[in-house]
């Protein structure tokens, strides 16, 4: 079922973004073991407990990322999927869900990683993606959702301005809206990346995750939760949550911007009360990171083979910030979210 984070009331398990009290919602269901499928080695190792048949599942899925240490440093390399960022983990999921309940097309307004995947999902499951965007989106990425047969629609004004256009469009034609901030299906994909660490090096003691909308951090911490509710882990590993000065919705706000991170430039997330539960339960904190920090920490990545973009820089900025304080355990592992394009 599905059950709204403020009211508790209780759905059915359809393709819903919000409660009507203006609640999220997130899936609630029941496991009493943890058995991954040793049949297979990427999503579908978990298939049991995502709420999809898998009659409708894509025909690629992402893939078991894998951890590695360098310098004593632990990374998880999540943007080795199918279209470079931990988004597919759960636009896959998504999908599957669209395609049991028949939907065939769908509108969202981001031109970002997860706009991205949900590109290209569609593309090879048959369903059409309307993007909205502002004019001033980057070109690059205006031709790689062409090129993925999106259909997008340019709108005039701010980040706002597109949203409200994209939700008229939404309401005028009946084409499903399908953010992935507040759609509970995306955060079940991203759950995978806390079993799959757990599968890998045991629960760490603290994770580094950017953190903008909290897709990401949502995803860790329900993964884990579920762990420790089948009674599989003892603990829960603290989840740092790292953001990007001038859009800090769990930090205080920084009168300085960091204008590398875009990935994860979302001031006011809906799902801020679930981030902040999420950080709270967990024991974890918030760190804001500049972008001479942002700056440093990529080249360190790219120097060692590490090719990801700003954004997914921001983790290990924030960790080194962490250590300078003395608030970091050392028994860390470190996010890594997005390819650079
Ligand atoms: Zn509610």
């Amino acid at each position: 079922m599905l059950v709204c984070t403020k009211c508790g009331r209780k759905f059915e398990e359809k393709f819903l973004l919000q409660c009507e009290c203006g609640g999220t919602l997130l899936v609630r269901r029941n496991y009493d073991s943890f058995l991954p499928d040793p049949r297979f080695f990427d999503i579908r190792r978990y298939l049991s407990y995502l709420p999809v048949d898998a009659s409708f599942l894509p025909k690629i899925p992402p893939i078991i990322t894998p951890v590695v240490e360098i310098e004593g440093i632990e990374f998880k390399l999540d943007y080795l999927h199918p279209t470079g960022s931990f988004k597919d983990r759960g636009t896959f999921v998504t999908i599957a869900k669209l395609k049991e309940e028949g939907i065939s097309e769908v509108v969202l307004d981001s031109s970002g990683n997860a706009a991205l995947s949900l590109a290209f999902y569609s593309m090879i499951s048959g369903i059409k993606v309307h993007i909205f965007l502002s004019y001033d989106a980057k070109p690059g990425k205006i031709s790689a959702l062409m090129n993925l047969n999106a259909k997008v629609h340019f709108v005039e004004g701010d980040r706002m301005k597109v949203h409200d256009s994209a939700l008229e469009f939404s309401k005028a034609t009946g084409i499903p809206y399908v953010t992935h901030w507040l759609n509970p299906y995306f955060i079940e994909g991203t759950k995978t990346i806390a079993f799959e660490i757990y599968e890998e090096i045991g629960v760490p003691e603290e994770i580094f995750i950017p953190t903008g909308s909290g897709t990401a951090l949502l995803g860790v911490w329900k993964g884990f939760k579920e762990l420790m509710e089948i009674g599989e882990i003892e603990r829960l590993p603290k989840l740092i949550a790292v953001q990007a000065e001038g859009f800090e919705s769990l930090c205080p706000r920084s009168p300085r911007i960091n204008k590398l991170a875009d990935g994860i430039a979302i001031p006011n997330p809906p799902r801020l009360e679930d981030m902040k539960k999420a950080l709270e339960e967990t024991g974890g904190y918030c760190i804001s990171v500049g972008e001479d920090d942002t700056l440093a920490a990529h080249h360190w990545l790219k120097a060692r083979g590490l090719l990801v973009e700003e954004t997914s820089a921001t983790a290990l900025a924030g960790y080194w910030k962490a250590r300078e304080e003395g608030i970091a355990t050392g028994n860390s592992l470190i996010l890594l979210t997005g390819v650079k394009r």
